[in-house]
């Protein structure tokens, strides 16, 4: 894996952690950015490409995520360099591993993320009772399989529309990366009128300007099948999806899909970034400087992580919706407006919302960061 870290700042990281057992093939890491408002929640990234700088970047987007939703936690994050697809028996030695090596620090509360499900979380709690993302039946709000963050998205948009020249009803909509985040922002979002013209996963796309079928193409997909596999439309190349003319395009897969050589593909008018750290600083400048709304995604995809911090405190599915909703339109609305007002991006509105509330508790702390 590569160990090189970002630099440091006033903000993070807390703690670093590198987690290695041969015994086990675990090569690990454990970044703590925060934890100014209370222990960190992030999920694990199960991926055979993770670096520490990736960790270090998404641990800083939960420092932020989590203060902007208001919620009791600092941000912290962890990766595993491995195969997702391993045998099931392989995953859990290695999760459970994974866990036994962070038993003592409390700093680091682990969540689900790409790779991981809420098996692995149900692993976790058996070896250190420190976890969320629970299964149904040991006392978690599922939030993948209820579409936690798909759900808070579409409120995100239903704001954002209002700051766009277009209607939801009618509008196109483009999906990367059909998985839990994906389908169900698709599911959500076509509920109140949107239109799926293209989706995408790992092994390929596909496109119909007429309408995909979302429920279909969910069933294929929760079948082990892939998005091109859809009986109706046109399979593409996987990165086709950034050609697709569409009002609403949605990033829900890997970091860093749009940069500064293949922003100008994108014909959109609203970004909703479900993924994490989706898009690099300079292609969100170039695409505000076109007059297209970009939802970061630490506003935007807050959903899944309120769910988590809902079920921690012990609350039920009802009060986590209700949360997310009331949570990601407030949110929304004060970023975009505060934009506009200020001739700021979005991001920037973002941010200063959410630092200020770091630095906040951090300024009532005795040692800052903790
Ligand atoms: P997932 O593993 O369920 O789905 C990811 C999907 O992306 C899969 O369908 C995969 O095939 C596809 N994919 C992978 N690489 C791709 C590529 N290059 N092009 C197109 N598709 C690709 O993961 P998820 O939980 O949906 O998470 C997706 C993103 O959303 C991640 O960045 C994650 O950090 C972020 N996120 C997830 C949640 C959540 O609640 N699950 C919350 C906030 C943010």
């Amino acid at each position: 894996m590569d160990l090189s870290l970002p630099r440091a700042d006033d903000l993070g990281p807390f703690r670093v952690l590198y987690l290695q057992n041969r015994a086990v093939g675990l090569e690990g890491m454990v970044v703590v950015d925060n934890v100014a408002i209370g222990p960190s929640i992030g999920g694990i990234r199960l991926a055979p490409d993770v670096t520490a700088e990736e960790c270090a970047r998404l641990a800083r987007a939960m420092t932020l995520k989590n203060a902007a939703a208001g919620l009791p936690h600092g941000g912290g994050k962890a990766v595993i360099a491995a195969d997702p697809g391993m045998p099931a028996r392989e995953k859990e030695r290695l999760l459970r591993c994974f866990a036994s090596s962070i038993r003592d620090d409390l700093s680091y509360i682990p969540g689900p993320d790409m790779g991981t499900d809420e098996t692995c979380m149900a692993w976790i709690r058996d070896e250190i009772g420190r976890v969320v993302g629970l299964p149904d039946d040991s006392g978690g709000i599922p939030l993948d399989e209820i579409g936690a963050t798909g759900f808070g998205l579409t409120h995100s948009v239903l704001v954002a529309v209002e700051y766009c020249d277009f209607e939801l009803a009618g509008a196109r909509l483009v999906i990367q990366g059909f998985g839990a985040v994906g389908k169900h922002a698709a599911r959500f979002l076509c509920q109140e009128g949107a239109v799926l013209v293209g989706a995408s996963d790992s092994r390929g796309a596909i496109s119909d300007p007429d309408g995909l079928d979302v429920e279909k193409l969910i069933r294929t997909k929760d079948g082990g099948g892939s998005v091109a596999d859809h009986p109706t439309g046109e399979a593409l190349d996987r990165d086709a999806v950034l050609d697709i003319e569409c009002e609403i395009w949605v990033p829900a897969a890997r970091p860093d899909v749009i940069r500064e050589d293949n922003v100008h593909r994108l014909k959109t008018r609203l970004i909703a970034q479900g993924a994490n750290i989706p898009c690099t600083e300079a292609a969100e400048r170039t695409l505000a400087e076109a007059g297209v709304v970009v939802l970061p995604d630490f506003i935007a995809n807050a959903g899944g992580v309120i769910c988590a911090a809902v079920e921690y405190a012990g609350g039920t599915r009802t009060q986590a919706l209700e949360t997310i909703e009331e949570k990601l339109r407030e949110n929304t609305g004060r970023v975009l407006s505060t934009s506009r007002d200020r001739g700021i991006l979005p991001r920037e509105a973002a941010e200063a919302l959410a630092t200020e509330r770091v630095r906040a508790a951090m300024s009532r702390r005795r040692w800052g960061l903790f």
